[in-house]
This record gives C-alpha cells, sequence and structure tokens, in this order.
C-alpha cells in the first residue's frame, strides 16, 4: 500500500488505530499531527482538508508518535493558558495541571511587580502571567541553558522580551543568594517526582530528567527553596510552587518550619497542585 496516496481521512483513520496500541488520546493525536502537516488548524483540517492527498511527512511523524514521542515535540509547541509555547527535546512539556499556579498568582497579585520564576523551563508560568499582567516586569531563571532558549524565543514570539530576563541559575550548586530580589511574585514548578518512580513511557523517554527527579521522596528541592525564599520576598509579596499530588502535607510541613502559613490549592482534577507561601 502506498501511504501518501491516501487521502486525509484514510491516513486519519489508520493512523488512530495505529496509536490506540500506546495512546490514551490516539484520534486527537492523529488529528494534531496532520493539522500541523498540513500548516492549517485541527478545525480547518476537518472541515476543508478530509479530501485531499495525506501530507508526506506524515508517516514519520507517525512512527515517532508510535515510539511514544509527545505529540508536543513532534508538533514543536504546546498551549498552556491559552498561549502557545514552543517546546522541544529538552524542555519540560507544560501541563494544563500548572495553570492552577497562574490562575492563583493572578488573584493574589496586584497591578505593578518583579516576578520571579524559579525553573522556568519553557517559561510557560512567567510568560503566561506577564502576558495577563503589562505593568510587570520578570525573571525566568533556568539550570538548563537549552530551556532558557526557548524561553526567550517564546517570550519574543508573546511580545514579552522587554519585561524578562533570562539567567542562567543552578540552585542545587548555588542556592539563591545570587538572585537579585526583591519580588512580589516567586513562582516555581520544581522538580518533584521520586527517583524510581513508574512514569508513562512518553514522559520518562522523552522529557528532562532534570527536570522531573528530585531525590528518594521527590521534596530535595523544596529543601533547598523553601528556606531561601523568604529572603527574596518583597514584604506582602507571595510565593506558589507546584507540588505532586501527595505533597501537601510534606511540604506544608516544610514551609511551616520556615514560619508560613502555606494553603494549597488543587488543578484541574480537584488534586493538591500548588501551595502558597505568604
Ligand atoms: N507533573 C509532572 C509529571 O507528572 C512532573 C513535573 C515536575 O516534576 N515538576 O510528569
Amino acid at each position: 500500500m502506498n501511504a501518501v496516496r491516501k487521502s486525509v481521512s484514510e491516513a486519519l483513520r489508520d493512523a488512530a488505530r495505529q496509536f490506540e496500541k500506546t495512546s490514551d488520546t490516539a484520534r486527537l493525536d492523529a488529528e494534531l499531527i496532520m493539522a500541523h502537516r498540513l500548516g492549517v488548524s485541527r478545525s480547518q483540517m476537518l472541515l476543508t482538508r478530509m479530501d485531499v492527498a495525506c501530507p508526506k511527512g506524515f508517516l514519520d511523524d507517525c512512527n515517532r508518535r508510535m515510539a511514544h514521542e509527545p505529540v508536543a515535540y513532534i508538533l514543536g509547541e504546546q498551549e498552556f493558558f491559552g498561549l502557545p509555547f514552543k517546546v522541544g527535546p529538552g524542555v519540560l512539556i507544560p501541563r494544563s495541571d500548572s495553570e492552577v499556579l497562574v490562575e492563583t498568582a493572578l488573584e493574589l497579585t496586584g497591578d505593578a511587580g518583579r516576578v520571579l520564576d524559579l525553573g522556568t523551563g519553557s517559561g510557560a508560568l512567567l510568560l503566561a502571567f506577564l502576558a495577563n499582567r503589562p505593568r510587570w516586569v520578570g525573571v525566568g531563571a533556568d539550570q538548563s541553558m537549552g530551556a532558557l532558549e526557548y524561553a526567550s524565543q517564546n517570550a519574543q514570539v508573546l511580545g514579552l522580551s522587554e519585561r524578562t530576563s533570562w539567567p542562567q541559575l543552578d540552585w542545587r550548586e548555588a542556592g539563591l543568594a545570587q538572585v537579585p530580589g526583591p519580588f512580589d511574585l516567586i513562582l516555581c514548578n520544581p522538580p518533584y517526582v521520586e527517583a524510581g518512580a513508574d512514569l508513562v513511557r512518553d514522559v520518562e523517554d522523552y522529557e528532562p530528567a532534570s527536570a522531573l527527579f528530585a531525590g528518594s521522596d521527590g521534596l530535595d528541592d523544596y529543601r533547598i527553596l523553601i528556606p531561601a525564599v523568604g529572603a527574596l520576598m518583597q514584604e506582602g509579596g507571595v510565593a506558589i510552587f507546584e507540588i505532586g499530588a501527595t505533597q501537601a502535607d510534606a511540604v506544608c510541613a516544610l514551609a511551616q518550619e520556615q514560619g508560613f502559613s502555606p494553603e494549597i490549592r488543587n488543578d484541574l482534577a480537584n488534586r493538591p497542585r500548588a501551595v502558597v507561601l505568604r
């Protein structure tokens, strides 16, 4: 069979059937990959392109997906908080679970200020916040230069370059002493997965381990950061940490030891996802 001569609709049906072996969202994956290959939106494709010839690279993309590569890496893009973010190997794919951090930040902060995003990755948390707060400026720090390249590119695409800077920082090595505070808001989605945890292959085989794993209980980075953020917070400031769904008690205990009164916020699936420190 010559795959190149299939129609889009036939190729989608075949790809979706294949993907069912490796994905819970088989048909959606196929449609997103196809629309990207065609250079149109998914709805445009479904309305106007179903009978055209399947584009050439589609099969290569399907093979990547069959090998568990995340759709976001195949597309080179992931939406977060309604905004497009460029992503690729070496940078964590923004999750919708993390949107609660941005919502909470928008709810708890005023009209103007300075924000720090620790472990910014693609820049998703920082840029989503700044896109909704035109009078704020921000700093996105990460240990990975590759991630910082994605972040600064994303800032450019979103028209936020002039309000952002992207310093390299390895807090496991250097702590936070060199970071020039104070900040009215600190956002942080640190690595928090326990070493050796059983992750799905899409994540385990493709996403950067340095953005995921944090020691035997997943708490290593909180132990470094929670005692250090106080010195960087402006009077009346707020810090918001993402946590794993089972880590609320442990992270709140670390925060209480530092004199904070932590509050928990839940994600879209109603699991504990953010700890707010004030
Ligand atoms: N939420 C991510 C996952 O479950 C983990 C992100 C992180 O460690 N910060 O894959």
